[in-house]
C-alpha cells in the first residue's frame, strides 16, 4: 500500500483509543474542561451508563462562535502555545485532543455561549474528514457537552463496555474523587434522570467536613487526623500538603479512602504510596492499607504532567524531596495522634 495522510476522523480515532476507553474517561475530560473554563458549577447527566447520553452542562466562561471550529479540531487549545508552557501547567487540559478523540467515537455536539455574546452556537464535526457544523442554538452563560452512543462507529471499543451498572460505577467513584478536589464548585450527578449525588459548593469548614463525609463516609471525618504543611527548599518553591488521613484504629474500615491530588490533578503515584506507607512503617498489620485524602501543592514547574495521555501520571523533580516531604509531614501527623502514641507505649 502507498503511503498516504488518513482522514481526520480516522487519525482522531487512532488518538481516542489512549484516553476514550470508557463513558467514565469522557466525563473525565469534559469536567476537566469545564473546571479549567472557571465553572463554579458542573451538572452531569448520564444515560444507560453512559452508552447512550453523557451531558455535562456548566457556566464557566464559554467558547465564541469564532473559535468553536478549533475546539472540536485536533492539536488545538487555548492552554498552551509554547514548549515553555509544557514545562509549567497549570491547566487539567494542554493535549488540545479531547473533544476531538470523543467526537471521532461517538456524536457529539457542543453548545456554548460566552457572557459577550447574545446568542449561543452548536458545533458539531461531521463525516470522515470532521468538517465542523455551525448553526445558532439556545444556552444561557457556559458550555453543554453531549455525548451520544459513544462507540457506535467503533464495534470492537463498543463491545469491551462493562453493564450500565459497572459503566454508571466507574462514572460515580470519578465524580466522587473531583468533588474532593475541588470543594468550592457545585456538582450534580444524575443517571437516567435521577439525581444521584449532589455535591453543594463548600466553603466553610462545615461544609468541607460534610462534603468529606458524604465521599469518604462519616467514620472518616470522625477519625481521619487533618494535616496541613508547608516547606520551601530554600528558594521560593514552596511545597504545600494538606489533607486527611486516618488514624491507625481503624484501618480496614477506610482502606478504600485513597485520593492524591498534586496542583488538583488526580493521580495515581508509586512515589506517594511509597510515602505513605512510610509514614504508617509498622503501624498497619501487612496486606492493610490508610485511608488518606492527600493534596499536594508545588510550583508548576516542579512536576511533569505530560508523562501519560491519561495524565494519571506526573513525575515530580525533585522526587526524593517530596517523597521525604509526605514521609515527614504524616509521620508528625500521626505521632501527636493520642491513639498512635498510647500504641507506641504498649508495643
Ligand atoms: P484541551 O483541554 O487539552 O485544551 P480539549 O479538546 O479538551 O483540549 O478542548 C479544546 C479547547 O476547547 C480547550 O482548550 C478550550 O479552549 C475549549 N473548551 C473545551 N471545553 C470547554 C468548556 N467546557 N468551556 C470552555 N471552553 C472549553
Ligand atoms: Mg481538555
Amino acid at each position: 500500500m502507498p503511503i498516504k495522510i488518513l482522514p481526520a476522523r480516522l487519525a482522531n480515532q487512532i488518538a481516542a483509543g489512549e484516553v476514550v476507553e470508557r463513558p467514565a474517561s469522557v466525563v473525565k475530560e469534559l469536567i476537566e474542561n469545564s473546571l479549567d473554563a472557571g465553572a463554579t458549577r458542573i451538572e452531569i447527566d448520564i444515560e444507560k451508563g453512559g452508552a447512550k447520553c453523557i451531558r455535562i452542562k456548566d457556566n464557566g466562561k464559554g467558547v465564541s462562535k469564532d473559535q468553536l471550529t478549533l475546539a472540536l479540531s485536533r492539536h488545538a487549545t487555548s492552554k498552551i502555545s509554547h514548549l515553555d508552557d509544557l514545562e509549567a501547567i497549570v491547566s487539567l487540559g494542554f493535549r488540545g485532543e479531547a473533544l476531538a478523540s470523543i467526537s471521532s467515537v461517538s456524536r457529539l455536539t457542543f453548545t456554548s455561549k460566552p457572557s459577550d455574546q447574545d446568542q449561543a452556537w452548536q458545533a458539531v464535526a461531521e463525516g470522515r474528514d470532521m468538517q465542523v457544523n455551525i448553526q445558532p442554538a439556545a444556552h444561557p452563560q457556559g458550555t453543554t457537552v453531549e455525548v451520544l452512543d459513544l462507540f457506535f462507529n467503533t464495534p470492537a471499543r463498543r463491545r469491551f463496555l462493562k453493564t450500565e451498572k459497572t459503566e454508571f460505577q466507574h462514572i460515580d467513584e470519578l465524580i466522587r474523587r473531583i468533588a474532593l478536589s475541588s470543594f468550592e464548585i457545585g456538582f450534580v450527578l444524575k443517571h437516567n434522570g435521577k439525581i444521584i449525588r449532589q455535591y453543594r459548593a463548600a466553603q466553610t469548614p462545615a461544609q468541607i467536613d460534610k462534603r468529606l463525609a458524604a465521599i469518604c463516609s462519616e467514620s472518616f471525618v470522625k477519625s481521619a487526623l487533618s494535616f496541613k504543611s508547608e516547606e520551601s527548599d530554600g528558594e521560593a518553591s514552596p511545597l504545600k500538603i494538606s489533607g486527611w488521613i486516618s488514624d491507625r484504629l481503624s484501618p480496614r474500615l477506610l482502606g478504600d479512602v485513597q485520593y492524591c491530588y498534586i496542583n488538583g490533578r488526580m493521580i495515581r503515584d508509586k512515589l506517594v504510596n511509597h510515602a505513605i506507607k512510610q509514614a504508617y512503617a509498622r503501624l498497619l498489620p501487612e496486606g492493610q492499607f490508610p485511608g488518606y485524602v492527600i493534596y499536594i501543592n508545588c510550583p508548576a514547574d516542579q512536576v511533569d504532567v505530560n508523562v501519560h495521555p491519561s495524565k494519571h501520571e506526573v513525575r515530580f523533580h525533585q522526587a526524593r524531596w517530596v517523597h521525604d516531604y509526605i514521609v515527614s509531614t504524616l509521620a508528625t501527623t500521626l505521632s501527636s495522634d493520642d491513639a498512635y502514641v498510647s500504641h507506641q507505649r504498649t508495643e
